[in-house]
């Protein structure tokens, strides 16, 4: 018998996708990205100079992000502030994001990005690294291309897009593998492979393949949230 998902989608199928352009207008820049009931919002603050001055590199700009899932976000609630978890996933983001940024033009200075999850269905470091590299495009950062990052993984033995919280939870058989991949949107340059959960080496060049493709539809999503906002300003 076919393997099925529990919500009915196809292996390669990503959730239903929102993304959005200019959602916190104190920001420099903002954004939302939503893959089904995972929602992420990203705020940039800046480049401005970076504080305290020991920290400054006149060579280069640095990139501060700080994720966090909000407290009712999830089923049992979260308790408010920094876990090891968040920091982990602060730091993976800016690495995910860096290489998309020309930071060697703001020497000296910090861009600052804040990613809260409102609402928690597993994949939030993919949908808050999309959400947080719209919202840096919006803030006018000069960018090499934008990042798409989705989560591929394995429910027992099928590789399957984009993994709800009950699919990161399955138990049976091989159990479930999580893997978060973050790329150039328009090149083959990876900013982040991230596996939770093990995987058999030759299924590795498969869940990357089917990681690529989805990159391609929130490209497109992004790209479109983008242009949309360009065009309603003009429009003004
Ligand atoms: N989660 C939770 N409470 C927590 C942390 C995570 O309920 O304190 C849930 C949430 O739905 C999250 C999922 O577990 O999306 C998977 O978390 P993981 O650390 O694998 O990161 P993610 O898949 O969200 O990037």
């Amino acid at each position: 018998m076919a393997f099925k998902r529990s919500d009915g989608r196809k292996l390669t199928e990503l959730r239903p996708m929102i993304a959005k352009v200019g959602v916190v207008p104190n920001a420099d820049g903002s954004a939302l990205f939503a893959f089904g009931s995972t929602v992420a919002i990203a705020a940039v603050y800046g480049p401005r100079k970076l504080h305290p001055q020991h920290m400054q590199n006149p060579a280069t700009g640095i990139l501060r992000c700080n994720y966090d899932l909000l407290s009712f976000s999830v089923y049992d609630r979260k308790r408010p502030g920094p876990s090891r978890r968040s920091q982990e996933i602060s730091k993976v983001t800016e690495w995910a994001l860096s290489p998309a940024l020309y930071l060697e033009s703001f020497p000296s200075s910090v861009v600052d990005v804040q990613i809260y999850i409102l609402q928690a269905d597993a994949g939030t470091r993919t949908a808050g690294i999309n959400a947080a590299s719209m919202a840096l495009a919006h803030a006018g950062i000069p960018m090499r291309d934008l990042i798409c990052s989705v989560a591929v993984g394995k429910n027992d033995k099928e590789v399957i897009i984009d993994l709800t919280k009950e699919e990161e939870d399955y138990k049976e058989g091989e159990g479930s593998t999580d893997f978060a991949v973050a790329k150039l949107a328009n090149s083959d340059e990876f900013s982040l492979l991230q596996l939770d959960g093990k995987i058999q080496p030759e299924v590795v060049s498969k869940a990357i393949s089917m990681a690529k493709d989805a990159c391609i539809q929130i490209y497109e999503i992004q790209k479109k949230a983008l242009k949309d906002c360009v065009e309603g300003v003009q429009n003004e």
